[in-house]
């Protein structure tokens, strides 16, 4: 089997770009999905079939941690500041937490999609 001149030029950095941009890791022109979080089978510009490549519980492992971490990091500031109140915390970051992890889902998906494409991490076996 003659190597794949295409898996040469597969960069870590500009497909995760791509991705996080919620773009084809491949060409980086055709959307990455077709609904909020529902990644296209094959790419409509390209041809690369991208259904292959699933982040699965590592997309929530990834996200959550770093909200989690943001979300910490100012509780942190605010208490230090002495302006902790719990009754800001519940009101304001727990809301603001979700709004957070909601909006960057997408696109953390879709830079785990360009690193997994990156390293060739697919999940079909005849490719
Ligand atoms: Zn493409």
């Amino acid at each position: 089997m003659p190597p794949d001149t295409d898996d040469m030029r597969r960069d870590v950095w500009v497909a995760m770009w791509r991705g996080l941009r919620c773009r084809c890791p491949r060409c980086g022109e055709a959307w990455l999905f077709h609904h909020y979080l529902e990644q296209v089978d094959r790419c409509p510009v390209c041809g690369e079939p991208l259904a292959g490549y699933k982040v699965g519980l590592f997309l929530p492992l990834i996200v959550v941690t770093l909200v989690m971490f943001v979300i910490a990091v100012i509780m942190l500031a605010m208490e230090l500041a002495g302006h902790g109140n719990p009754l800001v915390y519940l009101y304001v970051l727990v809301p603001a937490s979700v709004v957070v992890l909601l909006a960057i889902l997408p696109s953390s998906k879709g830079a785990l999609i360009g690193l997994f494409w990156a390293k060739d991490l697919s999940d079909v076996l005849d490719r």
